[in-house]
């Protein structure tokens, strides 16, 4: 199996979708990707371990393609916020109180 980067992985879906990501726009991009967490909820509320794999991989994809109309690059964002260590507590593992 081939690994990819958060980057890389958003640099194939811009190859794939961006014409039709671009035409549909934000809004309608970002509502594809709530039906998408909805359809993963639906899969996890039924233990579809098999279903939920495809819809996480649906939520990744319609998030990536989200990121690109609104041009924001991921992977920074992701490694930014999340760098090795809690955002809110500073600490790893996590000790924010529930
Ligand atoms: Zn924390």
């Amino acid at each position: 199996m081939n690994t990819v980067h958060i980057m890389e992985f958003q640099e194939m879906m811009k190859s794939l979708y961006f014409h039709r990501d671009s035409e549909r726009g934000i809004k309608g991009t970002y509502e594809w990707l709530v039906d998408e967490v909805g359809e993963l909820g639906e899969a996890l509320e039924k233990k579809d371990i098999d279903a939920a794999e495809k819809e996480f991989a649906d939520v990744i994809a319609w998030l990536a393609s989200l990121a690109n109309i609104t041009g924001i690059d991921l992977e920074r964002a992701a490694v930014n916020k999340y760098s090795g260590k809690c955002p809110k507590c500073q600490k790893s593992p996590c000790q924010c109180t529930f």
